[in-house]
């Protein structure tokens, strides 16, 4: 055999662990054809385990300092991920300060991921509350509520033993949990199974003398062949299959009798790919939508801005008609070729939205749903994929979704479109990488020669201060569509209400009355309370002992549903107890109320009122808010009571009265953004109020009516607090003038935790370019057991942030490579909020 001389290639990948940097794997000769940047590849790392990495970069250079194992092989026939989203990940691991492999974790959907440890998971049949669990098995169910699969190590480590698979199998036992294969590809194409005629019956009278035959021996056989004929048409087309549910359902026959048709040959069987996203057809054309002059104004003026500059803000009150505009948007890019990114917040993404642009758009809209299962997002990731073909420029051109839907294999983006963009579920807070999607956005147009536009009633100051310095366009819309008004706001005095005693419960009378006129009109009511449960904190009279959670520094919640306090941030439940455990005493008094309260009380007040609510703890189950959604909507309820679930851009046309029951609490959290995010709670939730018919009206409860926000809240002056807060910020060197990191530690020690917060603020102090705030115990000092410090980084806008980055890395390596220290849980987050 000839001996050419035989090039060696190396591959650089990221592997699925939480490490710096790629690792760089010997391509074995056999497989040279097959390297390509953006496949899977099965690699070893570490002793024994084997992960599906991702190939990042081909090269010839043998690595210096090691010896390179060989690459195991290659899951992908093409591949997966494209040059742009590689450069993509890179930007958000190096500007959140994460690592490659957390990116991977996060852009790539859960079935196109796979490793050698056996994992467990949540069982799709598991819906908390419902079962009792054990201590461990808390722990378990809510270490997976946060991250979606654990290691048996990771449960050892968690539980705090090493012997867990008894444990783990009675939780597999209970349906609690699942356990996942081992190095298995997890996504599969579904199949279904289909039937032909064999080709000889459509020959001559072969049909007709079967058909004779079976109408006087097998009559169900018959009329499943009628169903195949109904289905194919007459006569019969032997090659066209037909699902086999199809025939059964429609002759109302069994297997069984299928199955002898098969055997006569009659049918021949066979199975083909079906997709899951089901089809949908356009079924009425965008023209027939007709902008106001005010929103075609606004789309001029967006377009013009474009030919300048890649973000525009489109800043509308709720209500104008932002999502007409965002269509016709959207009509023009599709015209030209180009693919269209719509983020919605992940709750804004209901069918409501979803069924109105399919209207128009068909199935040119593919939406990428985080409940979505795993193998349907996959799908929906191949379409994305598949649109670089030339041919394959139908299907999903436009992706609805939410933060992840970022991730998705672009090829040719035009425009992304982010709705409601001042929502704080942008921000991904656990696991790492914490980015924001928003900004996010504007960096993946910039590398994809895209445009931006950002849309909402209630800008984020940070995208409204680049509006107004010119960085962005700017473009107003300030009225309603069909001339509806904004809806007429009342401040309520509730210390008034209470000396007068004209309150009932937590309920003003003027709210009362307001709710009665609502009821006798047949027009709706929301009612918004930004904390769930029934009451906020039990507290003994006597002693004033108040129950707290075993795990975290926070009292628990009382919820009446089950008679249970419980913990808002680790779950921990508990029953309440008969009498004090410190004085005895059982005079054990609630304190402060949440949204289960108020439906209970309002509906004790005004029993003709038919209430819903909608938090956290009536949404757990599948299509939970959903439902709620839709019978509120279609007026089975005319009372929604709700935390923040309720302010978002929900549209419905009966809602004559909001009510804000408790304003305090948002206002006096202590956090640079409390007004900001406080007005724009009040404005959405507003905003809910008279849509079609008539004006509105929003009710503030408030126990400090004279606070200066209240003010903007009731002109409904956006600019005006903008202003005022910007002031406020430049002076005391808040975001947007300046840029946040914050580090938190965390661990189960508390003096560790201390000692170490303070020795590496002392390392990030020799760096004088910070201004820095710490080591202090946040709000929350101790979460799951553990304690935590944080430090706050601050530095101007203007200042180059990558040396900085950089500089913190290498103070939280240098710490962490002290013995004492390497226990020690470190989060960093960029731009946090
Ligand atoms: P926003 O997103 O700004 O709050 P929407 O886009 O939801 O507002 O519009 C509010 C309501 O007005 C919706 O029911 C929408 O269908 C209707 N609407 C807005 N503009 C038009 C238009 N040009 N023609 C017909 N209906 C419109
Ligand atoms: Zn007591
Ligand atoms: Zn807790």
């Amino acid at each position: 055999m000839e001996q050419t001389e035989r090039k060696t290639f190396f591959a650089d990948v990221i592997v699925p662990v939480p490490v710096p940097g790629t690792f760089t794997y010997r391509v074995p000769h056999a497989l040279q054809h097959q390297v390509e940047a953006g496949k899977r590849a099965i690699v070893q790392f570490g002793k024994k385990k084997v992960y599906a990495g991702l190939v990042v970069k081909i090269h010839e250079e043998l690595p210096r300092n090691h010896e390179p194992k060989y690459l195991i092989g290659f899951l992908d026939e093409k591949p997966i991920v494209n040059p742009l989203q590689l450069r993509f990940w890179e930007w958000i691991g190096q500007y959140y300060m994460s690592f490659p492999g957390e990116v991977m974790a996060a852009a790539l959907p859960s079935a196109l991921k796979l490793n050698s440890e056996s994992n467990i998971t949540l069982s799709p049949d598991y819906i908390p509350d419902q079962i009792n669990l054990t201590d461990n098995e808390f722990l378990i169910t809510e270490a997976l509520s946060i991250q979606p699969k654990l290691s048996i190590a990771e449960v050892s480590s968690i539980v705090g033993f090493q012997k867990v698979m008894p444990l783990l199998k009675t939780m597999i036992e209970k349906k609690i949990i699942v356990m996942e294969e081992e190095l298995q590809e997890k996504f599969r194409e579904k199949t279904e199974r289909v039937a032909m005629l064999h080709p000889t019956l459509s020959e001559g009278d072969n049909l007709r003398e079967l058909m004779d035959q079976l109408a006087r021996r097998a009559f169900k056989q018959l009329e499943i062949l009628m169903v195949y004929l109904r289905e194919t048409g007459f006569p019969a087309k032997p090659a066209t299959p037909v699902p086999v549910n199809v025939l059964l359902e429609g002759a109302q026959a069994t297997a069984t009798q299928f199955k002898a048709l098969t055997e006569k040959q009659v049918f021949l069987p066979s199975t083909r790919v079906v997709s899951r996203l089901g089809e949908y057809h356009a079924i009425k054309d965008l023209q027939s939508v007709i902008l106001t002059s005010a929103q075609q104004t606004a789309l001029d003026e967006i377009q013009q801005h474009f030919v300048e500059k890649d973000v525009t803000l489109l800043h509308g009150v709720t209500s104008s008609g932002k999502t007409e505009i965002y269509m016709k948007l959207i009509a023009s890019y599709l015209e030209q070729g180009k693919q269209v990114l719509y983020l919605l917040p992940e709750i804004a993404l209901t069918t409501q939205i979803i069924e109105r642009l399919r209207t128009y758009f068909g199935n040119k809209v593919g939406v990428y749903h985080s409940r979505y299962h795993a193998n349907e997002k996959v799908e929906v990731w191949n379409k994305v994929l598949d649109y670089a073909q030339q041919d394959n420029r139908n299907e999903h051109q436009v992706i609805l979704g939410p933060r992840s839907a970022l991730f998705l294999p672009y090829s040719n983006l035009g425009l992304i479109i982010v709705d409601e963009e001042h929502d704080y579920s942008y921000k991904q807070h656990e696991p790492s990488p914490r980015y924001q999607a928003r900004d996010a956005a504007i960096v993946l147009a910039s590398m994809s020669g895209a445009k931006v536009l950002l849309g909402s009633a209630t800008p984020s100051f940070e995208s409204y201060f680049n509006a107004q310095n010119g960085k962005y366009g700017l473009v107003k819309l300030t009225e309603r569509y069909g001339g509806q008004l904004m809806p007429d706001i009342a401040l309520v005095n509730m210390r008034e209400e209470k000396r007068r005693k004209t309150a009932k419960s937590h309920f003003s009378s003027v709210l009362l009355n307001d709710i009665a006129e609502a009821v006798k009109a047949k027009e709706q009511v929301i009612l918004f309370q930004n904390r769930r449960g029934f009451s906020l904190r039990l507290e003994c009279e006597q002693c004033n002992w108040v129950p707290e959670c075993r795990h975290c520094d926070v009292s628990l919640v009382y919820h009446k549903k089950n008679n249970m306090l419980r913990c808002h941030y680790c779950g921990y439940a508990t029953a309440v107890p008969a009498q004090c455990p410190s004085c005895h005493s059982t005079a054990l008094k609630m304190h402060g109320f949440g949204t289960e309260k108020v439906e209970e009380e309002l509906g004790l007040i005004v029993p003709e009122l038919k209430i819903a609510r909608l938090d956290l703890d009536t949404t757990r189950s599948k299509h939970a808010f959903q439902q709620i959604i839709e019978n509120f909507g279609s007026g089975r309820t005319n009372a929604l009571v709700g935390t923040q679930m309720v302010t978002k851009g929900l549209d419905f046309d009966k809602v004559r009265i909001v009510g804000i029951l408790n304003a305090d609490n948002m206002i006096s959290y202590p956090d640079f953004r409390a007004f900001e995010r406080s007005f724009q709670l009040m404005a959405q939730v507003s905003g809910r109020a008279g849509r079609k018919h008539r004006q509105g009206k929003v009710v503030i409860q408030t126990h400090q009516p004279g606070h200066p926000i209240m003010k903007y809240v009731l002109n409904n002056d956006f600019e005006g607090l903008f202003f005022q807060q910007m002031s406020e910020r430049k002076k005391f060197n808040y975001p947007p003038y300046y840029r946040i990191i914050q580090i938190q530690l965390f661990h189960r020690d508390n003096h560790t935790v201390n000692v170490a917060a303070y020795d590496l603020a002392k390392m990030l102090r020799e760096n004088t370019q910070f201004e820095i705030l710490g080591p202090e115990y946040p709000i929350v000092s101790r979460i799951k057991s553990l304690y935590i410090k944080q430090i706050i980084l601050k530095f101007p806008r203007s200042t180059s942030s990558i040396p900085l980055k950089e500089f913190i890395s290498r103070c939280v390596v240098r710490l962490q490579s002290s013995e004492q220290y390497k226990s020690i849980k470190i989060q960093i987050d960029v731009d946090p909020q």
